[in-house]
């Protein structure tokens, strides 16, 4: 569904990305780890276009989206993000935050956009509090509400940076099991995360990303229990 080929980005003479290359197939649930300053957002920034790559090539179903003539707004629409800062509107209630993106972006009517708007609430486990101003919910529950909302644009792939990475530690399960629920239903997931245990146990595959580039990559089997190069040993050595 997404293949990254030679994915490189400066920031003028500040090389981030080197030379970076992966494949995600439909349904499948990566996750993307490694040392801070890596590239990790940046990779993700150029995934989702918030950032233009250098170079490279970035194929949605085989089409390049970095070519001159490619629909960026059909691909936009295919591809969700959701932030470590939530970035809901706080003058906007639970509610209008998830219904907003589905009316301006996809035509939806305001009743078909609430229904929508109102099964999401409850796969999340907020459909009490579609009423409620965003500052009146916990960490955890806005970002429920963040996810709720993106997942109410019906996107193909979801990326996620460091969902967790802002919340009191008490509200990151939550987080998690939200997010392993959602995977259960055929989601397609990008995931930058710290949260080792999580990415052993959701991901079908592993990026290890140091210094630019993708040191390692595979299976979680293969990342956690049977990492190659010294770097990946390194890192993970740490979270022991
Ligand atoms: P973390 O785990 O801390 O979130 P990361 O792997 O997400 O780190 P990035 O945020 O992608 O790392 O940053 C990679 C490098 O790119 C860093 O050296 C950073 O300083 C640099 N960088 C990121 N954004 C910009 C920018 N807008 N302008 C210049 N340099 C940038
Ligand atoms: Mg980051």
């Amino acid at each position: 569904i997404l293949k990254v080929e030679h994915l490189q980005k400066s920031y003028g003479n500040h090389q981030v990305l080197r030379d970076i290359s992966f494949d995600i197939n439909k349904g499948e649930i990566m996750t993307i780890i490694g040392p801070s300053g890596g590239g990790k957002s940046t990779m993700l920034r150029c995934i989702n276009l918030l950032e233009d790559p250098t170079e490279g090539k970035i194929l949605f179903y085989g089409d390049n989206i970095l070519a001159p003539k490619y629909d960026l707004n059909h691909y936009r629409s295919k591809v969700g993000m959701v932030f470590q800062q939530f970035n809901l509107f706080n003058n906007k209630n639970v509610l209008q935050n998830c219904m907003i993106g589905q009316e301006s972006v996809l035509g939806r009517s305001k009743t078909e956009a609430e229904k929508i708007a109102r099964e999401n609430l409850q796969k999340v486990g907020m459909e009490a509090y579609a009423e409620a101003k965003p500052a009146q919910l916990s960490g955890g529950q806005q970002q429920r509400v963040a996810i709720a909302r993106a997942i109410s644009m019906n996107p193909e792939v979801l990326l996620f940076d460091e969902p967790t990475s802002a919340l009191d530690p008490e509200m990151v399960g939550e987080v998690l099991k939200t997010m392993s629920n959602l995977a259960k239903t055929g989601l397609t997931m990008v995931i930058v995360t710290h949260e080792m245990g999580f990415a052993r146990d959701i991901s079908n595959h592993v990026v290890f990303m140091s210094d630019g580039v993708i040191t390692e990559q595979g299976t979680p089997d293969q990342i956690f229990n049977h990492p190659q190069e010294e770097k990946t040993q390194k890192f993970l050595r740490n979270f022991r």
